[in-house]
């Protein structure tokens, strides 16, 4: 009998250590200390004529968002920490169109999007149209981690927040001028794709990719509307077989064409690249000026393609890439 409970603690101890390297796929693996981090901060017209200070503070943020998740991975972080982690941030920072800086609904509130997707095991979670949450990225996580369903919206997804102990804001936490301004111009019927939603893609050192997307989705949009960014395989969408997808830009046309899964199926049914898979989606599919995509594979090639005038996006990689742009390269 005792020997029985020694051999039984043994195993106990054996599973805890095995359990400690953590792979997400519940598989032990080796650090291969290679990762890549993709990042955008939205597409659209973004007019070159923007003033420089401008200029200056929307690369400071996306270097600033890039580091955070670098760090995460060069420290030994999985890609779902590090996609979870730089969305915070950019939740944080009025410049983009996910929590405080959200873009205003027809009825001049905010109604807020988020996914987040484990490639290693196709686990997700999505909010949409949350009201008062700070952190809407954090709150998909918990929807994937903590209930057996994908996607939860409006009332119940709030009510779930307040359940898992976040605090509830008010609708007015996400207020900015500049948003606000946005619809006024939209109610006269200036109508420009404005930009900001924020995605992060990333492989891991164990080989794992994740996608996560933020947004307040499209201003003077109807109270109720839900965007891409939510729907797993098309704002969102990761596979450790083929890809890690974010996309940016007019939902609806990315609903149309489930962009964040044709990717992934163009890899995985005829043997595309990702670079090329990418390229044919927003190049051939997509309507022109319709928006981007970031993407990253398992092997860490990526691609930040857009068919608008720019993109907000960075990379970053375990060889020293380390880069931040808004339009195209010439
Ligand atoms: N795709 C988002 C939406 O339609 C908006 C954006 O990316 O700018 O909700």
């Amino acid at each position: 009998m005792k020997r029985q409970l020694l051999v039984f603690s043994i195993g106990i101890a054996l599973a805890a250590v095995l359990a400690a390297g953590i792979p997400q796929n519940g598989r032990a693996q080796e650090r291969s200390r290679q990762f890549t981090i993709v990042i955008h901060g939205g597409a659209g017209t973004i007019s070159e004529a923007m003033p420089e200070a401008v200029k200056k503070e929307y690369y400071a943020s996306l270097k600033k968002a890039l580091t955070i998740g670098r760090d995460v991975l060069a420290n030994g972080g999985t890609s779902m920490e590090a996609v979870e982690k730089v969305l915070r941030y950019f939740e944080t920072d009025p410049k983009f169109n996910a929590g405080i800086g959200a873009v205003y609904t027809s009825a001049g509130r905010h109604e807020l999007d988020a996914a987040i997707m484990n490639g290693a095991n196709l686990k997700c979670g999505a909010v949409a149209g949350v009201e008062h949450v700070a952190h809407p990225i954090t709150l998909a996580k918990l929807v994937m981690e903590k209930t057996p369903h994908i996607l939860l919206a409006y009332q119940g997804a709030d009510a779930f927040a307040v359940k898992m102990g976040m605090k509830p804001v008010p609708n007015s936490y996400f207020d900015t001028p500049e948003r606000k301004k946005q619809l006024e111009e939209w109610m006269k019927k200036i109508k420009e794709h404005d930009h900001g939603t924020v995605g992060c893609v990333c492989l891991d050192e164990y080989g794992n990719l994740a996608a996560g997307t933020s947004t307040g989705g499209l201003t003077g949009k109807l109270p109720g509307r839900i965007g891409d960014s939510p729907l797993v395989g098309d704002g969102t969408y990761a596979n450790n077989q083929t890809c890690a997808v974010s996309g940016t830009g007019i939902g609806e046309e990315y609903m149309r064409n489930a962009v964040g899964f044709n990717i992934n199926a163009l890899m995985a049914y005829k043997g595309m690249s990702l670079k090329d898979a990418v390229y044919y989606i927003i190049h051939t599919l997509l309507k022109p000026n319709v928006g981007g995509v970031i993407a990253v594979d398992r092997h860490g090639n990526y691609a930040m393609d857009f068919n608008t005038t720019g993109m907000f996006r960075g990379v970053a990689t375990s060889a020293g890439t380390f880069e931040v742009k808004i339009w195209k390269d010439k």
